[in-house]
């Protein structure tokens, strides 16, 4: 991904309740605000409450525009597109499912990222509005080197907390402080953030930990970030979007925090990180008050 003047574009179907829509846009733009404008960015909303996807043509004019935004030029990319991708989207929405995720594509000449909503009415109030925060979060992220997952996951939430509460659609340490009840859900000794370092590793070697995607990737990736900015320079939730990103492609992810921390190493951070998650929630509250805009 890259700077970009251009704004995103928006596919959807319009006669799904434009509510969902315009929630999802507040939390995109206001993340877009904070972090840039990067792209080029296709965002899809595709969602039925009754039965707005049940009209064949309905379903066509999203498939067509979804396929032409991936394959333009391509006739016979386009035909399978139609047939599949672009097919099994409308096919999950018809069927209820409630998604949000990015897709970076990068067959295309210039690199595409799609972020894709399906459903979003299924997803729980207030909390539809962090989700487009969240997920542009993960388009700013692909203009930097790759990161792992929990900090990925955890640097999306940790903003999506700190700029809805900015726009007061949640509370920032309610937030943070129902993220350390399920990041402490998990049983000592079973796994910590250190095994969310790869996700896909975990799927395919440890798959009974995947159950803790949500708890450690997420919620302790949440707490993760918020004491790698605590123990920053600045303390400033700025700053970290602004200067720790870049270090990433100078030095790699593990120098990257260590040296943004100020740790030895990273087992030094993970320690740190570990010794956290035993402290008292007043102790963890005052951790969180430490951190600057
Ligand atoms: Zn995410």
């Amino acid at each position: 991904m890259v700077l970009t003047q251009s704004e995103p574009k928006y596919v959807r179907n319009e006669n799904y309740p434009e509510k969902w829509f315009r929630v999802l846009r507040a939390g995109i733009d206001t993340s877009r605000e904070y972090l840039g404008n990067y792209g080029p960015l296709c965002v899809y909303i595709i969602g039925q409450e009754k039965d707005e996807l049940k009209s064949a043509h309905v379903a066509k004019k999203i498939i067509n525009a979804y396929c032409r935004n991936r394959h333009g030029g391509s006739t016979a990319r386009m035909q399978d597109c139609l047939k599949q991708n672009g097919a099994s989207l409308i096919e999950r929405a018809r069927d209820g499912s409630t998604e949000a995720y990015l897709s970076y594509v990068d067959f295309t000449d210039k690199p595409l990222a799609e972020l894709v909503f399906i459903n979003p009415h299924g997803f729980p109030m207030p909390y539809l509005h962090t989700r487009g925060v969240h997920e542009y979060a993960h388009v700013f992220q692909r203009a930097f080197a790759r990161t792992p997952t929990w900090l990925t996951e955890g640097g999306a939430e940790f903003l999506a907390f700190y700029l809805g509460d900015k726009q007061e659609w949640i509370d920032f340490e309610k937030s943070m402080k129902e993220s350390m009840r399920m990041a402490k859900s998990v049983k000592n000794g079973e796994a910590t953030l250190i095994d969310f370092e790869d996700v896909e590793k975990i799927e395919k070697e440890r798959p009974h930990l995947k159950k803790y995607y949500r708890h450690l990737a997420y919620d302790a990736g949440a707490w993760a970030v918020a004491l790698l900015i605590q123990r920053s320079e600045g303390r400033s939730v700025k700053q970290f979007t602004a200067k720790f990103y870049p270090l990433l492609e100078e030095m790699g992810w593990r120098s990257a925090v260590s040296r943004y921390g100020g740790y030895k190493d990273i087992d030094a951070f993970y320690d740190a990180f570990a010794v956290l998650m035993e402290k008292s929630e007043h102790e963890q509250m005052k951790l969180l008050r430490l951190i600057k805009p």
